[in-house]
């Protein structure tokens, strides 16, 4: 059975061109790039491309990249980075729809003695910036929002919050582990002071991330041991997975014309098909304002994982917007932040595109969807779905 892989905001397949040139550091090129012979050396100028290719694909110099090992970690760093550097500084300003790697670092901080204002979202997963630059204090240290939100595709204003915080000289953190490769982002022009990224989400593979750290933001490191990365990440550098990085920052600048046009062509293929067939659906988010592959779509009345299930009997890999361990579903905390309602947001789908995508695998789901909502509906269980709540974010992948 052929696999229709449309859950790429999870993971994504690493690209050919990055695998092709990750083996040779699996081969003869094992040497560690710290030596002082030449044979580490060889390597480290591998490092060193990477750093040239990842800073170029961001608008950034290549001293503003510290490698990590994905993209929770990229996050964890930037915000404990800001919060050492600043002691006297006790509040940070997120929002109640982060990814978990920013979210649940806030509610331990919280527990350790930090204040935490978590902004809301309205109906279609926008920020209200008068809300934004009213939660500002003299004592907030670091403000951490998502430049694109991984259920909905959502995409925050960054320009108009790095204003916001430069002005008041307020450090901003930007998680945009689902941005980078998907939509232009140009760090020369934009006013961050640290950027998260992560290789997966862009066809590098697993246990590899960035964070950019703007020249001249505060920096302390999170991972603490030997000199690698000039002393602001140790561990002895995973070299193959850097250079796949690297290369795939290559590919996905000079994809991104692609991305914007083909994959957006087939995401609105899929929506539009998918709106048409299943009556009772609904787009969740701002549609103007959305990452290029990404689309959540409600069905009234029935469960996302009994779809999931039922797509993945056809080779269909999509996510859903409720995940439960134990009895009733309950829906994300990014759809409950945006007021989606109950028989809506059961049933929410995410389907994620990449430039690997083509039409047969879009035409495939919009021809078989519908009857499976259909089916379900018969069968729904709704109405009856009282009953405990559970964990949210249970088994969830991104
Ligand atoms: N931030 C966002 C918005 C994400 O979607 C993810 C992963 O799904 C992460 C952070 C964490 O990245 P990683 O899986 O590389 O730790």
């Amino acid at each position: 059975m052929r696999t229709v892989y449309l859950d790429n905001n999870a993971t994504s397949r690493t690209a050919p061109e990055v695998l092709q040139e990750m083996l040779p550091f699996f081969g003869k090129l094992y040497g560690n790039p710290s030596s002082m012979h030449t044979f580490g050396g060889q390597v480290g100028k591998f490092v060193t491309l990477a750093r040239a290719r990842a800073a170029a694909a961001l608008g950034a110099s290549p001293e503003e990249i510290v490698f990590t090992s994905c993209g929770t970690e990229s996050d964890n760093t930037a915000i404990r980075a800001a919060i050492e550097a600043l002691p006297a500084k006790r509040h940070i300003v997120t929002t109640r729809v982060e990814h978990p790697a920013v979210l649940n670092l806030a509610k331990h901080l919280e527990k350790k003695g930090f204040d935490v204002t978590y902004l809301g979202v309205d109906e279609s997963g926008r920020l209200d910036l008068d809300e934004l630059a009213a939660s500002l204090r003299k004592d907030t240290a670091i403000v951490s929002v998502m430049y694109a939100n991984n259920e909905t595709g959502v995409v925050f204003p960054i320009p108009e919050i790095a204003q916001l915080t430069r002005e008041r000289g307020i450090l901003l953190h930007v998680d945009a582990v689902q941005a980078v490769g998907k939509i232009p982002i140009d760090l020369a022009r934009l006013p961050v002071d640290y950027l998260a990224l992560s290789g997966h989400k862009l066809h590098a593979p697993k246990g590899v991330g960035a964070l950019y750290v703007r020249k001249g933001a505060p920096f302390r490191p999170f991972m603490i041991g030997g000199h690698q990365e000039k002393g602001r990440r140790a561990g002895t550098e995973n070299t193959a997975a850097i250079v796949a990085l690297g290369k795939a920052c290559e590919l996905a600048a000079a994809n991104i014309a692609e991305e914007t046009t083909k994959v957006a062509a087939l995401r609105d293929r899929l929506e539009r098909g998918l709106l048409a067939a299943a009556p009772e659906s609904r787009v969740n988010g701002d549609t103007d304002h959305r990452l290029p592959n990404t689309t959540n779509i409600s069905f009234k009345y029935v469960e996302g994982e009994a779809i999931l299930l039922l797509l993945d009997a056809l080779g269909v890999c999509a996510s859903s917007g409720s995940a439960c361990t134990s009895g009733s579903l309950e829906p994300s905390h990014v759809l409950r932040a945006m007021g989606v309602p109950f028989t809506y947001a059961h049933g929410s789908i995410r389907f994620s595109l990449s430039r690997y995508n083509t039409v047969e695998d879009v035409d495939l789901v919009v021809e078989k969807l519908p009857g499976i909502i259909a089916r379900l509906r018969q069968i729904s269980p709704f109405g009856r779905a009282e009953g405990a709540a559970c964990d949210a974010d249970a088994g969830k992948t991104d």
